[in-house]
């Protein structure tokens, strides 16, 4: 049942055939929603639906708290004024969580009668892979359905820019400045642990612009040898530097047992630092909110062109959609180029 890309248009939604050919269902009524994990710039986003939806004469309905507020009907008429204050805000209006009963065919065909009886005719769904999977299988039933990728991970493969990448990449940035100043002055060295789930963006993007002298990245585990950072640190002491930033994921190992044993092993004062869930919250910056927008005006544009289980990308300096199902078999590698030149600049 799994819709080929550009085979946008149903059968059943099909209502007539003009001398252009084939004419769409007139959509009148769309829906949106945040999922999984919050980003910053979710609410720039959200803004932006609904104010293209509304510019484009379709009504606007609100989902609360993702797959979860749909199976259960938590649904809010959205006008202009719902929106109204929120482009400069962190986290989601709509909140979010995660909705295991989405992945079992029962939620499923209750998230579809449910958008039947709202009479929404398309669903934007805001979050990453796992949102995406859902919003298949939502349109294999019949929903039309886009995704907006929305997550500070910057880990969907089809896109350049996913909201709240720039917000936390900014936000782990300036406080890792701050770790900075402390660990010189003490002639330290600092381990700061970033976001990133299983994608190394976050701690590649801080640790060129901390200059810090190693980053891990999940994608590269042989950055993971301790031997060769603990070699790196004592080299870099002997020719004079008096602190140093190692950059490294979530999930790479602990972290403070880390900083023992590089104290043990260098005798230089070793602290840890995880940056955490600061790295969701915030202002968006002037990017996330810029590129959510125009992510959540396209994904409207999308709709209304009858199109669906497509997802929104930035690739290639320009704003396009991938089908979902060729979206999330695509695979992502940390920039190489980035992470050559964290070794270079760090010599
Ligand atoms: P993200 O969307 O940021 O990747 P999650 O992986 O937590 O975050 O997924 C968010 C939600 O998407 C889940 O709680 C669930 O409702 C839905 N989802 C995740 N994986 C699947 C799947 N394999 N099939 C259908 N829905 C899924």
């Amino acid at each position: 049942m799994n819709q080929k890309a550009g085979d946008t248009i149903r059968r059943e939604d099909r209502i007539g055939y003009g001398i252009g050919g084939i004419m769409a269902k007139k959509i009148k009524k769309v829906a949106v929603l945040t999922s999984g994990g919050d980003a910053p710039g979710m609410n720039a986003a959200i803004r932006a639906v609904v104010r293209a939806a509304l510019s484009s004469g379709l009504e606007v309905d609100g989902i609360r708290r993702g797959y979860m507020g749909l199976i259960e009907e938590d649904i809010i008429e959205m006008n202009a004024m719902s929106v109204t204050d929120i482009v400069q805000r962190g986290g989601t209006i709509l909140y979010t969580s995660r909705c295991p009963e989405i992945k079992e065919k029962k939620g499923l065909k209750r998230a579809v009668s449910v958008c039947k009886q709202h009479n929404i005719d398309g669903l934007i769904t805001i979050g990453g892979d796992g949102t995406f999977r859902g919003a298949q299988d939502l349109s294999e039933l019949g929903l039309n359905t886009i995704g907006i990728p929305g997550t500070i991970d910057l880990d969907i493969a089809c896109t350049e820019y996913t909201i709240g990448f720039d917000t936390a990449c900014n936000t782990a940035m300036e406080a890792t400045d701050k770790v900075r100043d402390t660990s010189a002055s003490h002639e330290r060295c600092s381990i700061i642990e970033v976001m990133g789930r299983t994608a190394g963006h976050i701690a590649l993007w801080c640790g060129i612009s901390n200059g810090s002298e190693y980053v891990m990245v999940p994608e590269r585990p042989e950055a993971n040898d301790e031997k060769k950072i603990i070699e790196k640190i004592l080299s870099k002491r002997r020719v004079g530097k008096k602190h140093h930033i190692i950059l490294k994921t979530e999930g790479m190992g602990d972290s403070y047992k880390m900083a023992k044993r590089i104290e043990e092993a260098t005798g230089i004062e070793t602290r840890a630092t995880i940056i955490g869930h600061i790295q969701r919250g915030g202002n968006p910056t002037c990017k996330d909110r810029v590129y959510a927008s125009a992510m959540g005006a396209r994904a409207v544009d999308l709709l209304l062109e009858g199109k669906t289980n497509r997802v929104v990308a930035y690739r290639h300096g320009k704003y396009t959609d991938y089908d979902i199902g060729e979206a999330l078999a695509m695979t992502k590698d940390v920039d190489p180029i980035l992470y050559s030149l964290t070794k270079r600049l760090s010599r």
